[in-house]
């Protein structure tokens, strides 16, 4: 797979040369507005706060060089997926989703789609291929699947959907637009929770929907203006921030976590380790191939819940927290919410500190988890 990113990284924090006048400040301002001067016909003009803003613009432009694609941005990343599968559904289509992927996703599609008269069925991301695609009007995808890792082929996915006539969704939040582009490898709509990696810092919600396809786009722009599910001008200030520097911390991550992952997986206080970067992974050759990157989340099992809680506490420098994807490593037992995962399962968000600082605090709490 052919990588641009050090191309598009540099392009992008030079992005906005091109539109600045003399005098004008070299990062984009917030605009806080509902209401815009509007005298006579509002043609080609901004003109409620409902449709348009010149901040999400701002990010929207940085998302759009970073996808290589049309983008519209969401105040999370489950604004983002609601709103790529209520523009693309109707009643009386079949949706195929991850049995392992983000939970949300499915909990939404169950609670709300199938109300709607949308067919749910869903598959593990290790078998998505099994089965074949016939009768599906989208299917959804996310590689590595979120907390257990587990990949899928997105090309060979994309050409077998797209045979059988469906939408090819693809959920990139592990990934980012630097580590695996879904897009380029025939996906029709990326989505994405830049609540994660993208924002990066651990203070804001956000998301976004790109796509090549105009009709696509068109459908995600009604749908945010006429639902009103639109961002606000600050988390759009802050996330084209947090883009600026994405690729910096991403580097940083991902090396960091190839590091540390054969370290996790040769601790005697481990019994299992997911990295899609050990050359023993079940989905390695797969991520070889298919990501730029192996990520920055790495699955490890630990003995039982007890062990898994004292580790995760007992580790000054990790955070006991949700999500992933920011600056600070942080970690938690994905049990507690109801994944189907081991009890002593623990997703490790890998951040920005130096990695041997960060190993030497995770081999601490490991050596002392086991031990005490
Ligand atoms: C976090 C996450 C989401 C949802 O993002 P929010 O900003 O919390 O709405 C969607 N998909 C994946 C894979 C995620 O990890």
């Amino acid at each position: 797979m052919s990588d641009d990113s050090a191309e598009r990284a540099a392009r992008l924090l030079h992005a906005r040369r091109a539109h600045l006048a003399k005098g004008d400040a070299v990062a984009p301002s917030i605009e806080l507005a509902s209401m815009f001067h509007l005298p006579g016909d509002p043609a080609g003009h901004r003109q409620y706060g409902r449709f348009d803003n010149a901040t999400w613009v701002a990010v929207e432009d940085s998302l759009s060089l970073l996808e290589d694609a049309p983008c519209l941005a969401f105040p999370s990343g489950m604004g983002a997926i609601s709103a790529a599968l209520m523009s693309q559904l109707k009643a009386g289509d079949r949706v195929l989703l991850p049995s392992d992927g983000y939970y949300t996703t499915r909990v939404f599609s169950d609670r709300f789609l199938k109300g709607f008269g949308v067919e749910i069925e869903t598959r593990p991301t290790s078998r998505f291929l099994d089965g074949g695609f016939d009768g599906f009007r989208l299917v959804f995808v996310e590689t590595p699947a979120n907390p257990g890792l587990d990949l899928c082929d997105i090309a060979a996915v994309s050409k077998a959907a797209h045979a059988a006539g469906a939408v090819v969704v693809a959920d990139n939040t592990t990934m980012t637009p630097f580590g695996q582009r879904p897009l380029d490898l025939g996906a029709d709509i990326v989505v994405a929770a830049d609540t994660k990696a993208p924002n990066g810092h651990s203070d804001v919600l956000f998301g976004h929907v790109g796509s090549r396809d105009p009709k696509i786009m068109e459908a995600v722009a009604a749908w945010r203006k006429l639902s009103g599910g639109i961002p606000g001008p600050f988390e759009a200030w802050l996330v084209h921030r947090g883009l600026e520097t994405l690729e910096l911390r991403f580097d940083r991550m991902c090396t960091t976590a190839e590091t540390i992952a054969p370290r996790i997986a040769d601790h005697p206080a481990i019994h299992h380790v997911r990295y899609p970067g050990l050359p023993g992974d079940p989905a390695h050759n797969l991520a070889r191939t298919q990501m730029l990157r192996f990520g920055t989340l790495i699955g490890l099992t630990l003995e039982n819940e007890t062990i898994a809680e004292r580790f995760i506490d007992g580790c000054n420098l990790l955070q006991p927290a949700t999500s992933f994807g920011g600056l600070h490593s942080s970690a938690e037992r994905r049990a507690r919410w109801g994944d189907a995962v081991a009890p002593g399962f623990v997703r490790l968000s890998v951040g920005c500190e130096p990695a041997e600082e960060l190993w030497k605090a995770m081999k601490a709490s490991l050596d002392n988890a086991a031990g005490a």
